[in-house]
């Protein structure tokens, strides 16, 4: 399927791996020019060379952490973009118990007012140009809050509350904001997640996974490139009537009607 977006410019932030390289590596097959970021250089010159060498277009990485100022600055200053894709590290793990204020301050600051200013950032030239899209890369935990991720959940529900509203303020010029909410996907993130369970258990990384795999209804992780894939299909001209929605992507395992 054409989607249409072939010429466009996407801002992909955190992509150098995981899901913001499946996100790059989808929009850049259907012709889309990048701005990659990552904290990394070396990971990001490497994604960026291997894409543009895969997919011919035009490839900037920008070197930097996209939950400081300093870091959103760089990269916005290669707008203005028509997509955005917005990403970071997840929180860690932990106890209710035990988190300080800096703490949520920190996560608030990475999984919720990052996005939103690179929302607040983006929007108006979007309008202004009446097209745009919008992803925020959240999680499942949006949906089903995961207990020791209590960080990451309280944070995305925040961002998720500012999308609600202000998709529907936007979707009148043209511009869509949608949510993506990654289930367990096979990402060095999971790994980590599952590193720690190895830990604590002292049972082998592939009983770990498969203890996973088998409370997920599609009996295996999802992959980055068909995360990617959606993130595509959101951006494309077919999406345009999309409109603040929060599409799930865990293989059934959130066992909800609706
Ligand atoms: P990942 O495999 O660890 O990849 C993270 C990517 O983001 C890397 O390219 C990393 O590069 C970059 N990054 C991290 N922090 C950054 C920062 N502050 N500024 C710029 N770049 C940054 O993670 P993932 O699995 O793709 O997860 C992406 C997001 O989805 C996370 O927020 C995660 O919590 C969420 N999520 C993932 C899953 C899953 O199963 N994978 C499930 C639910 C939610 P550098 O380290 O070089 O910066």
């Amino acid at each position: 399927m054409d989607l249409g977006i072939r010429g466009k410019r996407a801002l992909v932030c955190a992509s150098s791996k995981g899901l913001g390289r499946g996100c790059a590596e989808a929009l850049a097959e259907a012709g889309v020019d990048l701005v990659m970021n990552a904290r990394g250089a070396e990971a990001l010159e490497a994604a960026a060379a291997e894409i543009r060498a895969r997919h011919g277009v035009a490839v900037v990485a920008v070197a930097g952490d996209i939950t400081t100022e300093p870091g959103r600055a760089a990269v916005l200053a290669y707008g203005p973009f028509d997509i955005l894709v917005t990403n970071a590290g997840g929180p860690p793990p932990g106890m209710w118990s035990d988190w300080s204020r800096e703490d949520f301050i920190k996560a608030f600051d990475g999984n919720m007012l990052t996005p939103i200013s690179l929302m607040q950032a983006v929007l108006p030239g979007m309008i202004a140009k009446g097209w745009g899209r919008v992803v925020n890369i959240t999680s499942v935990s949006v949906k089903a809050p995961i207990g020791v991720l209590g960080l990451s959940n309280t944070a995305r529900a925040g961002l998720t509350g500012f999308v609600a509203g202000t998709s529907r303020q936007v979707a009148g010029q043209g511009v869509t904001i949608n949510n993506l909410l990654p289930g367990i996907h096979a990402t060095d993130r999971a790994i980590a997640l599952d590193g720690a369970v190895v830990k604590a258990r002292g049972i082998p990384m592939e009983e770990v996974i498969a203890e996973r795999a088998a409370t997920i209804p599609a009996g295996r992780y999802g992959t980055a490139s068909e995360f990617g894939a959606t993130c595509a299909f959101l951006c494309s001209q077919h999406a345009g009537f999309i409109v603040g929605q929060n599409v799930l992507l865990d293989g059934g395992a959130t066992n909800t009607t609706m």
